[in-house]
Order: structure tokens, then sequence, then C-alpha cells
């Protein structure tokens, strides 16, 4: 079934197409900079050369349309007619308590991803301003909302709930959600199609690094801990966000710089993290370089990121009693040898041992082995695919619903 997967931030649309049959990935690309003087549009459909152009497009509904036009424009010879698409997959972020699976987006359903945009207001707004645009696009088509926060629904509550007065989580909903759902799911089935254990009977740490970064403990298939909480901005340090700090600095910073409430989001979200710590970038190949020609500030600020990653897979192990493998992904996971290296470097006393000819010649985008063989805990670089998963999920959900209207 060929399906599209849109995935909406604010000024961008990232879209796939992706044939779920032979999991193949037919085009992809993505609308950036939309609302700006000049936007940019890249399309890179399987085998055939990458298309880069500028162009003016003022919202989402328009960045659609280019994205629909480029797809079944006759000299492109990608899809043939709108209705070859059989359904569209939306990455939503915030599901909240309420949508522990995917489901086919109706009115009900776009309400209730309103109500969760006080839970994820950078994120929510713009997935939401997606599914109109994609319906007014494609209205005959199925829709189906793939959200983050599903795969961690399985997290009990001793590590759900946060130490606060319990009428807070019960009037407002406050407790850790965790996000990167599709991408640990992903990645711990890969994981599981390599071995012969029972999944029933696996604990697996994955640890998804890229921009944003999160970090899932995954026993028995099902997520029991995760590194992101109530938003997507607590956990490990990340590109530009925080990650945890102690809550009374902002009590601090309130009275000492005189803040309002939007700068200190700001300052967590967008002006933390590597790029906070560093002072020169929030991109990881960057603070590499600058730290390799002696940047000291980039050398911490890399320091911390690891450090992070490695005290979160230690509490893991705690937490499971154990772990049979860790996994790698996103941008920096799947390919930074130095950042996995110095996040499980120590860890002997806990059976952790890289292989470093194994980890510095892992090939890009391969699953492999980066463990000693004499490791207690096996470790891997798995390419995430959370595109693929949205697909795959919005097709079955395609499926069922041509088969009963009360799906
Ligand atoms: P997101 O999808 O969250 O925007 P990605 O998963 O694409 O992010 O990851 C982006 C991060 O991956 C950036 O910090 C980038 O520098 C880092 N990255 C990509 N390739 C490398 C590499 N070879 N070495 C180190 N970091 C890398």
């Amino acid at each position: 079934m060929l399906v599209l997967v849109i995935n909406c931030g604010s000024s961008s649309v990232k879209y796939d197409l992706i044939n779920t049959e032979d999991e193949s990935g037919i085009c992809r690309g993505m609308v950036e900079r939309i609302g700006a003087v000049t936007s940019i549009v890249k399309h890179e459909p399987a085998g055939q050369k990458k298309i880069k152009e500028t162009k003016i497009i003022q919202n989402h509904t328009e960045a659609l349309r280019e994205i629909l036009n480029f797809l079944l424009s006759p000299e492109n010879k990608i899809v043939a007619a709108a209705s070859d698409i059989k359904a569209v997959g939306h990455r939503v972020v915030h599901g909240s308590d309420m949508f522990k699976d995917s489901v086919l987006i109706d009115d009900d359903v776009k309400a209730a991803i309103e109500q969760a945009i006080d839970l994820a207001p950078l994120h929510n707004p713009p997935n939401l301003k997606g599914i109109e645009a994609a319906m007014e696009a494609l209205p005959d088509v199925p829709h189906v909302a793939v959200f983050d926060t599903a795969f961690h629904h399985s997290i009990p509550a001793k590590a759900y709930l946060y130490g606060i007065p319990n009428r807070l989580y019960r009037r407002y909903k406050i407790r850790r959600y965790g996000f990167h759902g599709t991408s640990h799911y992903y990645v711990s089935r890969q994981y599981y199609k390599l071995i012969l254990k029972e999944v029933k009977a696996t604990k697996v740490i994955s640890c998804h690094l890229g921009n944003g970064a999160s970090i899932c403990a995954i026993k028995g298939g099902k997520s029991v801990d995760t590194s992101m909480g109530f938003t997507p901005l607590s956990g490990l340090v990340m590109g530009t966000r925080s990650g945890d700090i102690d809550p009374s600095i902002l009590f601090y910073l309130v009275e000492k710089e005189e803040l309002p409430l939007s700068n200190l989001h700001a300052l967590l979200n967008r002006h933390s993290g590597l790029l906070g710590l560093s002072g020169f970038a929030a991109d990881m190949r960057e603070l590499i370089i600058e730290a390799e020609n002696g940047d000291r500030r980039c050398q911490q600020a890399i320091d911390v990121f690891c450090y992070k990653v490695k005290q979160y897979i230690g509490s893991y192990i705690a937490s499971m009693n154990g772990c049979d493998a860790i996994l790698f992904t996103a941008g920096i996971g799947e390919n930074s040898p130095l950042i996995r290296q110095q996040s499980v470097k120590q860890m002997e006393f806990l059976g952790i041992k890289l292989d470093e000819d194994r980890n510095n010649n892992a090939p890009p985008g391969e699953l492999t082995r980066i463990s000693a063989d004499d490791s207690k805990i096996d470790i891997y670089v798995v390419p995430t695919n959370e595109e693929l998963v949205i697909a795959i999920d919005a097709a079955k959900i395609a499926q069922a619903s041509a088969q009963s209207p009360w799906i």
C-alpha cells in the first residue's frame, strides 16, 4: 500500500512516500522556512537525483499542495494518480493520556489533539495544521494519527508519577509521558529480529541521540521508563534543550534576572543544551571538530552530553535489574563512534565493553554490533525509521477502516 507520511513542524513539512508492502521509500523531502520571504523545497525520489528549489510558500496548506504537485506531476513519474495514495500517516507528538494507539482521524480525534496543545504547545499546533492541510488536499483518503507518546503507555506509575501533590496529576495530568516512541519501538523490534531469546524475557536500553534525544528502558518489549517527561524538555542534554535541571534554578533566575515566563521557556528550549554549554553550536559534528581543535567549552559540552547518557544507561540497568542490549540510534547515535565510546566508557563493572574497531568502522545506515565478544551486554548501532512505523500503522488502520465504518 502507498502511504504518505507527514511530519509538520512550526515552519516545516517533512514527507515520506512509502510502499508498505516491501517497506521501500518511494520519495521523501521537505518544505522548510514556510512563511519566510523564501522557502526551501527539497525532494529526494528514490534512485533519481535530488531536487532543491526556493519558492514562496506561505503556509502549511501551500506546502502540502507543493508536495502533492511534485508527487503527482506526470513528468516525475512517482505517483500516477492521487487515488493511488491509500492512506496518510501523521506524526503527532503528544497524545496525552488519551491515545494508547494510533487512530483514524475524525473530528473527535482532532478535538482531542487540540486539547493536548496545553501539554505540547510547540509541537501539537503544527501537527494539527498539517492534519488540516493534508485532509483538505487528500479528502478521500483515510488519515491516521501516530503518537510519539503511545509506546510509553506501558510505563508503570512508579516511573511516571512526579514527587508533587497527587492532586496535580489528577487535575492537570502532570506526569511523565515520554516521546520518540516510534523510534524506540522500531529499533527494539530490529534487535528482536536478531536474537533467539523470547521477547518477553528481554531487557533493552534504546538511546535515540539526535537533535532531540531520549533514552528508553524496554522490558519484555514494552517501555518501562524513559528520560523525557511531561514535555520533551527533560532528560538528556540536547541540541538546544537543557534536559534535567534543578527546578529551583527557575525561581532563582526569575528573581535575579526578572525574566518573564516566555523568556524562561525560550532559554531552556532554544538557548540551552549543547548550544548553551558550548556557546558555539547545537550541532554535534561542529562541536566534535572544534573540540579536536582544542576548544575547551565545546569539549565540555560533549562531556556533559555523554555523561548524562551514561547515567541514564546505568539507572535503567538498575530499573530493569539487568540489560541484554544497548541500542544507539538517530543522527548522533548512528554516526558518531566518539559519542558512543564516551557514553559507555568505564562501565566494565556492569559488564559493558565496546569493541573499538567495530565501533570505529560501523558502516553508516547498517545495523551493526559494536560490543566486544566478551561484553555481558551487547551494544548495537541500529538505524531508526520512524516514518516506516507510521506508514505501517496507517496502512493497518486504513485497511481495517475499509472493512468497517466503526473503526
Ligand atoms: P533530529 O531528527 O532530532 O533533528 P537527527 O537525528 O538528524 O536530529 O540528528 C542530528 C544530530 O546528529 C546533529 O547534532 C548532527 O550533528 C548529528 N550528527 C550527524 N552525523 C554525525 C556524525 N557523523 N558525527 C557526529 N554527529 C553527527
